[in-house]
């Protein structure tokens, strides 16, 4: 069980100690939960989170995670992971600082393929997981999206836009269950006073990623490896802009340090068109594969794009990777993944698209 430390709190002063029983007059780190843990960002997080002092434990009940995104901390004194799908009640007898809910699928294949548990996590795995942070006195971090904005009417998306989402369409057990995270984690701040944060993440990219999850960053890389076509949906002219995934992290953990309540944008606001992106995942792997259209998925969004004012602002932050520093690095990762290199994409099958 990790327990606080009576002493001082100072995340610098955490060193080769055993969590559990911090020795006299020695400081232990902050605990944080990361929900998802197992996942893309929850492990990468996790990573930050350790290095910044925390201990850390993680939950998840792996849906769309992986093992293998944690197994460098097995052993590690600092960290425990606990499997658990927080859509259940969430019982830990440690103390609690931080809670940072992750828990979601977040690729759009997945979460068509896993309607229920995604409005599960995002609305009864929210509850349990502010919850638990109003019975812990601990700080609340929640991973909104960009998908909040729906196919955006405004461009490029500031936090005060309300959105164009369809709440009945394919999309709408995503981006309706991460509104009515926001709403909840609103009314857990104004009405029990939990200190909560909202963060919402624009498409972010790197190691770690599973190969086959379907989002294009993936999908392309694994395509242009292989030599197969990139399936690009419609005629490519929708556009993202893409985050590395240290970037993401920098953001999220500013912000958990902050006094800020409303909604944050974190996100790289350099955009381009799928086309584009494909393009320069070509070019960047040498790759003789051709693009290849396919049909565009019902309300897929045909811009996106942060307006980042708010986080340069309030949290002093702003992306540092360039997109070709961190797609180089993340095809790397790919490459190192021989095993799972197939180049098959996992494209939405029509009838959920319906
Ligand atoms: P991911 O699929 O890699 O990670 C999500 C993790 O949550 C997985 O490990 C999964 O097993 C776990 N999980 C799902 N349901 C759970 C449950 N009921 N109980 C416990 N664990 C559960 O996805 P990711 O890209 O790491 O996304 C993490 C979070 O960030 C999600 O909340 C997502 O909505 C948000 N987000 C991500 C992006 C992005 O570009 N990566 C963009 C916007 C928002
Ligand atoms: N996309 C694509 N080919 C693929 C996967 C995705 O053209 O194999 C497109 C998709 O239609 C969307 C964009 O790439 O316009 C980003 O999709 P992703 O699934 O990564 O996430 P989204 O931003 O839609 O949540």
């Amino acid at each position: 069980m990790f327990t606080r430390s009576s002493g001082s709190n100072s995340h610098s002063e955490i060193k080769n100690h055993s969590a559990t029983v911090p020795a006299a007059g020695e400081a232990a780190g902050p605990i944080s939960v990361v929900t998802g843990g197992a996942g893309f960002l929850g492990s990468h997080l996790s990573d930050r989170l350790l290095a910044e002092g925390h201990r850390v434990i993680g939950m998840d009940n792996f849906l769309t995670g992986n093992a293998k995104n944690i197994g460098h901390l097995a052993g590690n004194p600092n960290y425990r992971f606990v499997r658990h799908d927080v859509s259940n009640y969430i019982f830990l007898s440690d103390d609690v600082d931080y809670i940072f809910h992750l828990a979601s699928p977040a690729s759009p294949v997945d979460y068509l393929e896993h309607p229920i548990p995604t409005m599960k996590v995002g609305a009864l795995g929210t509850h349990n997981a502010l919850g638990l942070a109003k019975a812990k006195g601990a700080k609340f971090l929640l991973a909104s999206t960009s998908e909040t904005y729906g196919d955006p009417l405004v461009h490029p998306q500031k936090e005060d836009y309300w959105g164009n989402v369809n709440p009945i369409g394919p999309r709408g057990v995503y981006d309706e269950a991460k509104r009515f995270a926001e709403a909840l984690t609103m009314a857990y701040h104004r009405f029990h006073g939990v200190d909560t944060k909202i963060v919402r993440i624009f498409n972010t990219y790197g190691p770690r990623m599973r190969l086959r999850d379907g989002r294009v960053v993936p999908a392309f890389i694994s395509q242009a490896l292989s030599n197969k076509a990139l399936t690009v949906f419609g005629d490519g002219s929708q556009t993202r802009s893409f985050c590395y995934v240290s970037d993401l992290v920098d953001g999220i953990y500013k912000l958990a340090l902050s006094d800020f309540h409303e909604p944050v944008n974190i996100g790289n606001p350099r955009e381009m068109t799928i086309k584009e992106f494909g393009e320069h995942i070509l070019r960047i792997t040498g790759s003789s594969s051709k693009l290849e259209y396919h049909d565009l998925p019902v309300d897929d969004p045909k811009v996106r794009q942060p307006d980042i004012g708010r986080a340069k602002s309030v949290l002093n932050w702003e992306p540092k990777v360039d997109f070709e520093d961190g797609i180089r690095h993340t095809i790397e990762f790919f490459k190192s993944c021989t095993d799972t290199v197939q180049g098959e994409a996992r494209i939405r099958h029509p009838k959920q698209s319906a």
